[in-house]
Protein backbone atom coordinates (compact mmCIF):
# COMPACT_ATOMS: atom_id res chain seq x y z
CA UNK A 1 0.00 0.00 0.00
CA UNK A 2 2.29 2.44 -1.10
CA UNK A 3 1.72 5.69 -0.42
CA UNK A 4 -1.63 5.29 1.49
CA UNK A 5 -2.36 7.97 3.59
CA UNK A 6 -3.28 8.29 7.69
CA UNK A 7 -7.26 8.92 7.23
CA UNK A 8 -8.94 10.80 10.33
CA UNK A 9 -11.41 9.53 12.60
CA UNK A 10 -14.43 10.82 12.34
CA UNK A 11 -13.71 14.97 11.07
CA UNK A 12 -16.26 16.72 12.45
CA UNK A 13 -17.21 17.90 9.53
CA UNK A 14 -17.90 14.40 7.78
CA UNK A 15 -20.11 13.17 10.69
CA UNK A 16 -22.51 15.79 9.95
CA UNK A 17 -23.68 14.21 6.54
CA UNK A 18 -26.86 13.12 5.93
CA UNK A 19 -27.39 12.50 2.21
CA UNK A 20 -23.99 11.15 0.73
CA UNK A 21 -24.15 10.28 -3.13
CA UNK A 22 -21.10 8.39 -4.08
CA UNK A 23 -21.06 6.86 -7.24
CA UNK A 24 -22.84 9.06 -10.48
CA UNK A 25 -21.71 9.56 -14.05
CA UNK A 26 -21.23 12.38 -16.35
CA UNK A 27 -21.08 13.36 -20.11
CA UNK A 28 -16.87 12.67 -19.35
CA UNK A 29 -18.10 8.62 -19.72
CA UNK A 30 -21.15 7.55 -20.27
CA UNK A 31 -23.61 9.84 -18.21
CA UNK A 32 -25.89 12.39 -19.68
CA UNK A 33 -25.27 15.83 -18.38
CA UNK A 34 -21.39 17.19 -18.00
CA UNK A 35 -19.98 17.39 -14.73
CA UNK A 36 -21.31 20.40 -13.59
CA UNK A 37 -24.80 19.96 -14.33
CA UNK A 38 -24.01 16.88 -12.10
CA UNK A 39 -23.00 18.71 -9.48
CA UNK A 40 -25.93 21.53 -9.80
CA UNK A 41 -28.49 18.73 -9.55
CA UNK A 42 -27.15 16.61 -6.58
CA UNK A 43 -26.74 19.81 -5.00
CA UNK A 44 -30.58 20.31 -5.95
CA UNK A 45 -31.49 17.51 -4.65
CA UNK A 46 -29.94 17.96 -1.49
CA UNK A 47 -26.80 15.98 -1.55
CA UNK A 48 -24.32 17.12 0.93
CA UNK A 49 -21.95 15.00 -0.33
CA UNK A 50 -20.69 13.86 -3.33
CA UNK A 51 -18.62 11.79 -5.76
CA UNK A 52 -18.06 12.16 -9.24
CA UNK A 53 -17.21 8.34 -10.44
CA UNK A 54 -16.90 8.25 -14.28
CA UNK A 55 -15.63 4.82 -15.83
CA UNK A 56 -12.09 4.55 -15.92
CA UNK A 57 -11.37 8.43 -16.82
CA UNK A 58 -10.96 11.22 -13.99
CA UNK A 59 -11.14 14.08 -16.66
CA UNK A 60 -14.73 15.91 -14.82
CA UNK A 61 -13.14 15.83 -11.83
CA UNK A 62 -11.84 19.61 -11.98
CA UNK A 63 -15.10 20.73 -13.40
CA UNK A 64 -17.42 19.13 -10.93
CA UNK A 65 -15.32 19.91 -8.07
CA UNK A 66 -15.20 24.24 -9.24
CA UNK A 67 -18.84 23.94 -9.44
CA UNK A 68 -19.37 22.30 -6.00
CA UNK A 69 -16.92 24.87 -4.12
CA UNK A 70 -19.12 27.54 -5.78
CA UNK A 71 -21.89 26.22 -4.26
CA UNK A 72 -20.48 25.25 -1.18
CA UNK A 73 -21.12 21.39 -2.16
CA UNK A 74 -18.34 19.01 -0.71
CA UNK A 75 -16.92 16.88 -3.34
CA UNK A 76 -14.91 13.96 -3.65
CA UNK A 77 -12.39 12.53 -5.93
CA UNK A 78 -13.82 9.63 -7.38
CA UNK A 79 -13.66 7.32 -10.27
CA UNK A 80 -15.13 3.36 -11.43
CA UNK A 81 -12.82 1.20 -12.52
CA UNK A 82 -13.83 -1.72 -15.19
CA UNK A 83 -12.23 -5.12 -13.65
CA UNK A 84 -12.19 -8.62 -15.13
CA UNK A 85 -12.33 -10.64 -12.53
CA UNK A 86 -12.94 -14.87 -12.70
CA UNK A 87 -14.42 -16.46 -16.08
CA UNK A 88 -15.29 -13.44 -17.72
CA UNK A 89 -16.97 -11.37 -15.36
CA UNK A 90 -16.79 -7.75 -15.27
CA UNK A 91 -16.70 -6.39 -11.85
CA UNK A 92 -16.79 -2.32 -10.67
CA UNK A 93 -14.67 -1.14 -8.39
CA UNK A 94 -15.29 2.15 -7.35
CA UNK A 95 -12.18 4.48 -5.91
CA UNK A 96 -13.01 7.46 -3.47
CA UNK A 97 -11.12 10.11 -1.64
CA UNK A 98 -8.13 9.41 -5.04
CA UNK A 99 -5.12 11.70 -5.27
CA UNK A 100 -5.74 12.38 -9.31
CA UNK A 101 -2.27 12.95 -10.02
CA UNK A 102 -1.29 10.28 -8.93
CA UNK A 103 1.00 8.50 -11.88
CA UNK A 104 0.37 5.26 -11.43
CA UNK A 105 -3.82 5.94 -11.26
CA UNK A 106 -3.57 7.72 -14.04
CA UNK A 107 -0.81 5.45 -16.09
CA UNK A 108 -3.62 2.52 -15.25
CA UNK A 109 -6.37 4.15 -16.59
CA UNK A 110 -4.83 5.12 -19.58
CA UNK A 111 -4.23 1.43 -19.83
CA UNK A 112 -7.93 0.56 -18.95
CA UNK A 113 -9.53 2.76 -21.60
CA UNK A 114 -6.86 1.64 -24.11
CA UNK A 115 -8.86 -0.92 -26.52
CA UNK A 116 -12.23 0.46 -26.50
CA UNK A 117 -12.35 1.40 -29.59
CA UNK A 118 -11.24 -1.75 -30.98
CA UNK A 119 -14.01 -3.43 -29.21
CA UNK A 120 -16.60 -0.84 -29.55
CA UNK A 121 -15.76 -1.89 -34.16
CA UNK A 122 -16.29 -5.54 -33.12
CA UNK A 123 -19.41 -4.94 -31.90
CA UNK A 124 -20.61 -2.90 -34.68
CA UNK A 125 -19.57 -5.79 -36.66
CA UNK A 126 -21.92 -8.40 -34.37
CA UNK A 127 -24.81 -5.81 -34.24
CA UNK A 128 -24.66 -6.30 -37.90
CA UNK A 129 -25.10 -9.72 -38.55
CA UNK A 130 -28.44 -9.44 -36.32
CA UNK A 131 -29.82 -6.84 -38.53
CA UNK A 132 -28.97 -3.61 -36.38
CA UNK A 133 -27.33 -1.03 -39.02
CA UNK A 134 -24.63 1.57 -38.31
CA UNK A 135 -24.47 1.21 -35.04
CA UNK A 136 -21.01 2.07 -34.20
CA UNK A 137 -21.20 5.29 -36.55
CA UNK A 138 -24.01 6.21 -34.42
CA UNK A 139 -22.52 5.15 -31.04
CA UNK A 140 -20.17 7.35 -31.71
CA UNK A 141 -22.59 10.40 -31.98
CA UNK A 142 -23.35 9.60 -28.34
CA UNK A 143 -19.96 10.23 -26.86
CA UNK A 144 -18.02 12.93 -25.96
CA UNK A 145 -14.30 11.03 -25.85
CA UNK A 146 -14.59 8.39 -28.40
CA UNK A 147 -11.60 6.57 -26.44
CA UNK A 148 -14.70 5.64 -23.59
CA UNK A 149 -17.18 4.23 -26.05
CA UNK A 150 -19.49 2.25 -24.23
CA UNK A 151 -22.28 -0.01 -24.27
CA UNK A 152 -24.42 2.90 -22.90
CA UNK A 153 -23.63 4.87 -25.99
CA UNK A 154 -24.87 1.81 -28.43
CA UNK A 155 -27.89 0.95 -26.23
CA UNK A 156 -28.52 5.25 -26.68
CA UNK A 157 -28.07 4.54 -30.26
CA UNK A 158 -29.96 1.68 -30.54
CA UNK A 159 -33.20 2.99 -28.99
CA UNK A 160 -32.98 6.03 -31.09
CA UNK A 161 -33.05 3.78 -34.51
CA UNK A 162 -36.18 2.27 -33.28
CA UNK A 163 -34.95 -1.10 -32.43
CA UNK A 164 -36.40 -0.81 -28.68
CA UNK A 165 -38.14 0.84 -26.34
CA UNK A 166 -35.72 1.67 -24.14
CA UNK A 167 -31.79 1.10 -22.57
CA UNK A 168 -32.70 -1.50 -21.03
CA UNK A 169 -34.58 -3.71 -23.36
CA UNK A 170 -31.00 -2.99 -25.55
CA UNK A 171 -29.53 -4.82 -22.85
CA UNK A 172 -31.71 -7.64 -22.61
CA UNK A 173 -31.92 -8.17 -26.05
CA UNK A 174 -28.66 -7.22 -27.64
CA UNK A 175 -25.76 -6.13 -24.91
CA UNK A 176 -26.00 -8.23 -21.82
CA UNK A 177 -23.45 -10.80 -21.35
CA UNK A 178 -24.16 -14.00 -23.76
CA UNK A 179 -26.26 -11.74 -26.15
CA UNK A 180 -25.34 -11.38 -29.55
CA UNK A 181 -23.56 -7.53 -29.53
CA UNK A 182 -22.01 -8.80 -26.45
CA UNK A 183 -18.04 -8.65 -26.84
CA UNK A 184 -15.79 -9.85 -23.91
CA UNK A 185 -12.72 -7.56 -23.08
CA UNK A 186 -9.85 -7.44 -20.45
CA UNK A 187 -10.06 -4.79 -18.10
CA UNK A 188 -8.28 -4.44 -15.29
CA UNK A 189 -7.17 -7.17 -12.77
CA UNK A 190 -8.45 -6.84 -9.32
CA UNK A 191 -5.35 -6.75 -7.81
CA UNK A 192 -4.07 -3.37 -10.38
CA UNK A 193 -7.42 -1.72 -9.73
CA UNK A 194 -6.56 -1.51 -5.98
CA UNK A 195 -2.98 -0.71 -6.26
CA UNK A 196 -3.90 2.08 -8.50
CA UNK A 197 -6.15 2.99 -5.78
CA UNK A 198 -4.43 2.18 -2.54
CA UNK A 199 -1.26 4.35 -4.12
CA UNK A 200 -3.41 7.23 -4.81
CA UNK A 201 -4.39 6.99 -1.33
CA UNK A 202 -7.99 5.84 -2.42
CA UNK A 203 -10.13 4.03 -0.86
CA UNK A 204 -11.95 0.76 -2.68
CA UNK A 205 -15.01 -0.08 -2.74
CA UNK A 206 -16.91 -3.02 -4.91
CA UNK A 207 -19.71 -1.28 -6.79
CA UNK A 208 -23.37 -2.26 -6.91
CA UNK A 209 -22.06 -6.30 -6.09
CA UNK A 210 -25.93 -7.24 -6.90
CA UNK A 211 -25.46 -6.50 -10.65
CA UNK A 212 -22.81 -9.54 -11.08
CA UNK A 213 -25.26 -12.53 -11.59
CA UNK A 214 -22.55 -14.64 -9.41
CA UNK A 215 -23.59 -17.64 -7.26
CA UNK A 216 -23.23 -16.56 -3.75
CA UNK A 217 -20.23 -19.20 -3.56
CA UNK A 218 -18.51 -16.82 -5.97
CA UNK A 219 -19.13 -13.46 -4.71
CA UNK A 220 -17.92 -14.66 -1.29
CA UNK A 221 -14.80 -15.41 -3.12
CA UNK A 222 -14.83 -12.00 -5.01
CA UNK A 223 -15.35 -10.64 -1.77
CA UNK A 224 -12.51 -12.66 0.03
CA UNK A 225 -9.95 -11.70 -2.69
CA UNK A 226 -10.84 -7.76 -2.31
CA UNK A 227 -10.33 -7.71 1.44
CA UNK A 228 -7.28 -10.01 1.65
CA UNK A 229 -6.25 -7.09 -1.62
CA UNK A 230 -7.21 -4.40 1.02
CA UNK A 231 -10.18 -3.56 -0.37
CA UNK A 232 -12.11 -1.48 2.41
CA UNK A 233 -15.61 -1.40 1.00
CA UNK A 234 -18.99 -2.24 -0.98
CA UNK A 235 -21.96 -0.36 -1.87
CA UNK A 236 -24.64 -1.64 0.27
CA UNK A 237 -26.69 1.32 -0.80
CA UNK A 238 -27.04 1.12 -4.56
CA UNK A 239 -29.24 2.40 -7.65
CA UNK A 240 -29.25 -0.91 -8.62
CA UNK A 241 -30.21 -3.24 -5.69
CA UNK A 242 -33.83 -4.35 -3.94
CA UNK A 243 -35.11 -4.24 -1.24
CA UNK A 244 -33.39 -7.83 -0.39
CA UNK A 245 -30.48 -7.20 -2.10
CA UNK A 246 -29.84 -4.12 0.23
CA UNK A 247 -30.08 -6.28 3.23
CA UNK A 248 -27.93 -9.12 1.92
CA UNK A 249 -25.55 -6.69 1.20
CA UNK A 250 -25.94 -5.35 4.99
CA UNK A 251 -25.29 -8.69 5.98
CA UNK A 252 -21.89 -8.81 3.77
CA UNK A 253 -20.89 -5.46 4.99
CA UNK A 254 -20.66 -6.58 9.06
CA UNK A 255 -18.96 -10.33 7.99
CA UNK A 256 -16.49 -8.65 6.57
CA UNK A 257 -15.87 -5.92 8.00
CA UNK A 258 -16.32 -3.40 4.96
CA UNK A 259 -17.16 0.07 5.26
CA UNK A 260 -20.87 0.59 3.81
CA UNK A 261 -21.33 3.38 0.56
CA UNK A 262 -24.42 4.89 -0.20
CA UNK A 263 -24.28 4.88 -4.32
CA UNK A 264 -26.77 6.17 -6.59
CA UNK A 265 -25.28 5.47 -9.72
CA UNK A 266 -26.54 7.98 -11.71
CA UNK A 267 -26.71 8.27 -15.45
CA UNK A 268 -28.65 11.36 -16.02
CA UNK A 269 -32.56 12.25 -16.24
CA UNK A 270 -35.02 9.17 -17.60
CA UNK A 271 -32.17 6.33 -18.02
CA UNK A 272 -31.76 5.89 -13.78
CA UNK A 273 -33.82 4.43 -11.03
CA UNK A 274 -32.78 6.72 -8.50
CA UNK A 275 -32.03 9.98 -9.08
CA UNK A 276 -29.21 11.76 -6.96
CA UNK A 277 -29.25 11.67 -3.29
CA UNK A 278 -32.67 10.01 -3.38
CA UNK A 279 -31.54 6.71 -1.66
CA UNK A 280 -32.84 5.39 1.70
CA UNK A 281 -30.16 5.66 4.65
CA UNK A 282 -27.84 3.09 5.48
CA UNK A 283 -28.81 0.41 8.02
CA UNK A 284 -27.65 2.56 11.47
CA UNK A 285 -24.94 0.05 12.38
CA UNK A 286 -22.52 0.07 9.44
CA UNK A 287 -19.77 2.59 9.53
CA UNK A 288 -20.46 4.56 6.48
CA UNK A 289 -17.49 4.75 3.83
CA UNK A 290 -17.36 8.33 4.45
CA UNK A 291 -16.28 8.64 7.90
CA UNK A 292 -12.78 7.57 6.47
CA UNK A 293 -12.12 10.11 4.15
CA UNK A 294 -9.18 12.53 4.97
CA UNK A 295 -11.21 15.32 6.53
P1 LIG B 1 -19.19 -1.03 -20.88
O1 LIG B 1 -18.23 -0.45 -19.88
O2 LIG B 1 -18.99 -0.50 -22.25
O3 LIG B 1 -19.21 -2.54 -20.84
O4 LIG B 1 -20.64 -0.52 -20.47
C1 LIG B 1 -21.11 -0.75 -19.19
C2 LIG B 1 -22.23 0.26 -18.88
O5 LIG B 1 -23.42 -0.17 -19.47
C3 LIG B 1 -22.52 0.30 -17.38
O6 LIG B 1 -21.68 1.21 -16.75
C4 LIG B 1 -23.95 0.76 -17.36
O7 LIG B 1 -23.99 2.18 -17.47
C5 LIG B 1 -24.52 0.20 -18.63
N1 LIG B 1 -25.30 -1.04 -18.38
C6 LIG B 1 -24.83 -2.27 -18.16
N2 LIG B 1 -25.85 -3.15 -18.02
C7 LIG B 1 -27.00 -2.43 -18.15
C8 LIG B 1 -28.39 -2.74 -18.12
N3 LIG B 1 -28.82 -3.98 -17.94
N4 LIG B 1 -29.28 -1.73 -18.30
C9 LIG B 1 -28.84 -0.46 -18.50
N5 LIG B 1 -27.55 -0.10 -18.54
C10 LIG B 1 -26.64 -1.06 -18.37
MN1 LIG C 1 -22.18 3.33 -16.94
MN1 LIG D 1 -20.82 0.09 -12.77
MN1 LIG E 1 -21.43 3.42 -12.40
Amino acid sequence: MTGARIRCEGSANLDSVTNADLHCHSTISDGLLAPGEVVRRAHGNGVDLLALTDHDEIGGLDEARSVAAELGLRFINGVEISVSWGDDTTVHIVALDIDPRHPALIAGLAQVRSGRDQRAVQMGAELDKVGIHGAHQGALRYVGNPALVSRSHFARYIVEAGHAKDVKTVFDHWLAKGKPGYVAHSWATLSQALSWIHGAGGLAVVAHPGRYRLSNKELRRLLVQFRDLGGQGIEVLSGSHSDEEVSEFARYAREFGFLASRASDFHGPGESRIDLGKLPQLPADLTPVWQKFRG
